[in-house]
């Protein structure tokens, strides 16, 4: 049996604790490795070694930190199927999915290359007499970065990549499922040129990030995961005076209207409401079609191509549409849900409950289901599934569906599929939910611009990547400087208006 470990000071190191959680293969259900979880004084003793290795990594210039950026871009891609592989086989996505979750990091780091662009500070010449004005961006410190299963590179990447460019260290918690791949990352960096020390990954459960969240060298926190955990997150980290951006659970709604081009929300509705087993923040989890005869149609449409979604291991090729979920216990609590909703009423359309997969009978895997006639007061319809279970929930006009999506408690993410200018701004300007798609079905925007929900789905204020993660990861110091001035009209030097 592997024994994975933690990686500390530039080594995979061993842990201490003598306690282990199981890393599982989620296609046929066996343990494949043991993962070493911190106690609290492992975790501290991490915290302490980052802060050691971050007077020098913030006092070098940021063009050398881009260097190591652009460094690692390309041992990424030396990497990649190496990369996915490993991605693959703890988590159970596809290996293009796989390449996708590394990709989507990929960019982020490529958008750090230009930390000395993005960190350059404002000068006001002359703001009095004398007097100059400006302001520089440094680093926080030691940060930390608690990361979930769903996307074990791309998540960690969206945090740890723009905390080095900014001068920062890392203290990095993976999710105890998926732990190799943020290892192998931060093996990467060193290799890219980053110090030792400078990113550190400690493995653990709650006692391991309860040690982050009270350790005062620990001067930001960045957590996402599921949102009773963000909130507790955000409530504690801030409470001990940190920073700290938590983002969490998502229902998204997909809004179809009758003029919608129905075969292409259809297409659309299998990659955002199946792919990766529905185990995405931003996964499409309830579709919304406007008018009976819409609702109809839509419904006639999804099931054929429902049914042909091919669920299979990694390893069965490129064609397969999503492997199984993460865990046993996220099976039955996907299974758990899919009955409340028969229970409540809904009517399942595509049921699956009874899927096996020859050879395959101890993995994970839940095929894909339709409801339709979902109605808002079911467990379906308020919780987020995070599975292959889309629901449908039928509006009899766009202020419904509008007012639907606004008053569910999450605000990840939504679509709208129209032909129509005028529906698609209007909804656009008017719903409460913070990232927005009009006919695309999963707006994550690019790394360029930044990413995070509203109402439960994110805690803090600053969001993930782009500008917004340069200002969560350097602080402001504004200079004002008066130079006495020895210099008298006419360019004559009088030395003693220096004394
Ligand atoms: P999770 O909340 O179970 O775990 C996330 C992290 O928190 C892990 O590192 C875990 O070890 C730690 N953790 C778990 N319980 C804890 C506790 N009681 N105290 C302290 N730490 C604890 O989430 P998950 O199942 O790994 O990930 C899935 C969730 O993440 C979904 O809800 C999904 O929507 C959300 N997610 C959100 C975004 C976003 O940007 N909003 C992105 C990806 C995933």
């Amino acid at each position: 049996m592997q024994e994975l470990t933690h990686f500390i000071d530039g080594a995979m190191t061993k842990g201490t604790s003598g306690r282990f959680s199981d890393v599982f293969n989620p296609a046929t259900g066996e343990v494949q490795a043991k993962l070493p979880i911190a106690t609290p004084a492992e975790t501290n003793d991490v915290v302490e070694r980052a802060a050691k290795a971050q007077p020098a990594w913030g006092a070098t210039n940021p063009q050398k930190r881009a260097r190591v950026m652009m460094a690692m871009v390309g041992l990424m891609h030396r990497d990649m199927d190496k990369l996915a592989e490993a991605l693959s086989r703890e988590h159970g996505k596809t290996i293009p999915d796989a390449k996708g979750d590394l990709q989507r990091g990929l960019e982020v780091i490529e958008y750090c290359i230009g930390a000395p662009q993005l960190l350059k500070g404002e000068y006001t010449d002359s703001a009095g007499p004398g007097i100059d004005l400006y302001s520089m961006r440094q680093p926080l410190g030691v940060v930390a970065a608690i990361m979930p299963f769903n996307f074990p590179a791309m998540m960690p990447l969206w945090h740890v990549a723009p905390a080095l460019a900014c001068g920062n260290s890392v203290v990095l918690k993976p999710s105890e499922r998926d732990p190799s791949v943020p290892l192998m990352l931060a093996e990467l960096f060193v290799e890219a040129g980053l110090p030792a020390g400078c990113f550190q990954v400690v493995n653990g459960d709650k006692e391991a990030v309860d040690a982050l969240l009270d350790n005062e060298t620990i001067a930001g926190v960045s957590f996402v995961g599921s949102t009773p955990i963000a909130q507790y997150i955000y409530s504690r980290a801030t409470a001990n005076g940190k920073r700290a951006q938590c983002f969490g659970g998502a229902k998204n709604h997909m809004i179809v209207m009758p003029d919608a081009d129905l075969d292409q929300a259809a297409d659309a509705l299998m990659g955002a409401g199946f792919g990766a087993a529905g185990e995405r923040c931003m996964a499409i989890s309830v579709a919304v079609p406007v008018g009976e005869e819409t609702a109809d149609r839509l419904i006639e449409k999804l099931i054929p191509r429902i049914e042909k979604l091919r669920v299979a291991p990694y390893t069965d090729g490129d064609d397969v549409d999503f492997g199984p979920v993460v865990t046993a216990e996220a099976k039955a609590r996907i299974l758990k849900l899919i009955d409340s909703g028969v229970e409540q009423g809904a009517k399942l359309v595509v049921d699956n409950r009874d899927f096996s997969l020859q050879g395959y009978e101890n993995g994970f895997f839940v095929g894909p289901h339709l409801f339709d006639h979902v109605t808002p007061d079911m467990d379906i319809y308020k919780q987020e599934i995070f599975g292959p279970v889309l629901s449908t929930v039928r509006a009899k006009t766009y202020e419904e569906a509008i007012g639907l999506a606004m008053d569910h408690e999450y605000g990840n993410g939504t679509a709208i599929y129209t032909r129509d200018g005028d529906t698609a701004r209007d909804f656009a300007h008017r719903i409460n939910i913070g990232m927005v798609g009009i006919n695309v079905p999963i707006p994550v925007p690019l790394a360029y611009h930044t990413f995070g929900g509203w109402k439960k789905s994110m805690f803090g204020d600053l969001n993930q990547h782009g500008p917004d993660s340069f200002k969560f990861y350097s602080r402001t110091k504004t200079v004002t400087a008066r130079w006495p001035s020895g210099i008298k009209e006419g360019g004559e030097f009088n030395f003693k208006a220096m004394d």
